[in-house]
């Protein structure tokens, strides 16, 4: 319910009413929200959700993104994309099909700010790192890392730990980092953000990596999506400067995965006869591409993967990194008096391996390399 204090402006809808007006009879509706840990009232005028997207946007760990690389490191340059820059193009994405498909934009807002929040530094070769030095704790992913720093490690408010966000964030993130014991599909909110993920990543991962030099725009046009997609481009656009062509490629790359997913689940939608967002938690249907376009998204993703994620540049970041997380591990484990004072006080509650994992994973690429140098040759 809407607290009895909100503000409304004659002639203004409150954000139960917007939604009410705007939103289709699947999609998420904050006034339907299953709330927060800690009690709170509403807040005058943002729903909750909004609420979420702003605390997040606020946090640390959520700036600490911009210092944490995607795929290409600092040291590569600075035009690559960063873990904040590809959260923001998930979030702009994400919101584009949200608001076509009319499913509540501020709750995908939300989702597509905090999911990759978690990730430690060095991209997924630190998690992997993270995940052997805790082997025996469970190990460390960056999808329950997630739920960590939101409920545990950031301490921003007075009334309660965490950010204190509402069950369908937590939730949502929760499924992404057990997608095993899921008994109802995910919010509609949810599966987009996670087809949104892959949208971004496949357009931009593809402009970075030629743009890095790490391979050219004629060797992706092995690839069937990127050549069909060079082909459209040519014959739009007869008189494009050469410069031009590739970000063209990757605008259009971006368009017709969007375009793709909002026809494809737009159809389905419109047939299902979809009445309530349980109906749709039911269903069998899933937000993402139409089967000929998840084909050819696969053979590019197996193109990068090869091509561009074994690219020998980038194993030889991964391996110096992961070697200098292991270093740290062990060496913080021996001298916890390294630890920050929160992380020692963490460690009688949690344990000193987790603790020191979890201090681990906040760090950006650029600290945990001065933290290193500190450490061994300081
Ligand atoms: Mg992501």
């Amino acid at each position: 319910m809407e607290s009895k204090d909100r503000i409304l402006l004659p002639g203004l809808q409150s954000f139960a009413e917007r939604e009410t007006a705007l939103l289709a009879p699947y999609a998420m509706r904050s006034v339907d929200s299953a709330g927060r840990k800690h009690t709170e009232p509403d807040h005058p005028y943002r729903s909750p959700f909004q609420r979420d997207r702003d605390r997040i946007l606020h946090c640390s760990a959520y700036r600490r993104l911009s210092g944490k690389m995607q795929v290409f490191t600092g040291d590569m340059g600075d035009y690559h994309r960063t873990r904040l820059t590809h959260t923001h193009e998930v979030a702009s994405i994400a919101r584009t099909v949200a608001r076509a498909l009319r499913l509540n934009e501020d709750l995908v807002e939300a989702l597509a700010l905090f999911h990759d929040i978690g990730h430690p530094p060095f991209g997924h070769a630190g998690e992997d790192a993270l995940n052997e030095c805790l082997t025996d704790d469970g190990g460390f992913s960056h999808n329950q890392h997630a739920l960590t720093i939101a409920e545990e490690l950031e301490i921003r408010y007075a009334g309660f730990p965490g950010l204190n966000l509402t069950a369908e964030v937590l939730d949502g993130q929760g499924i992404r980092a057990d997608k095993e014991n899921v008994e109802l599909q995910p919010l509609l909110e949810v599966q987009l953000v996670d087809a949104a993920d892959s949208i971004t990543y496949d357009a931009h991962d593809t402009d970075d990596a030629v743009k890095l030099g790490l391979l050219t725009l004629d060797e992706l046009a092995e690839v069937p999506l990127v050549a069909a997609t060079i082909l459209r481009v040519k014959k739009r656009l007869t008189n494009l400067p050469a410069e031009l062509l590739r970000p063209t490629v990757v605008h259009e790359l971006i368009d017709l995965q969007v375009s793709d997913v909002f026809r494809h689940c737009g159809q389905l939608l419109g047939q299902s006869g979809i009445q309530s967002v349980q109906e749709a938690r039911l269903a069998s249907f899933r937000i993402g591409p139409s089967a000929e376009l998840a084909e050819q998204k696969a053979e590019l993703e197996g193109f990068l993967y090869e091509r561009v994620y074994r690219h020998p540049n980038l194993i030889q970041v991964r391996t110096v990194a992961q070697a200098r997380l292991h270093e740290m591990f062990t060496h913080l484990l021996e001298h916890p008096e390294w630890l920050p004072k929160t992380f020692q006080r963490r460690s009688e509650r949690v344990g000193l391996r987790c603790s020191v994992g979890e201090y681990i994973a906040g760090m950006t690429d650029r600290y945990c390399n001065e933290q290193y140098e500190a450490l061994f040759r300081g």
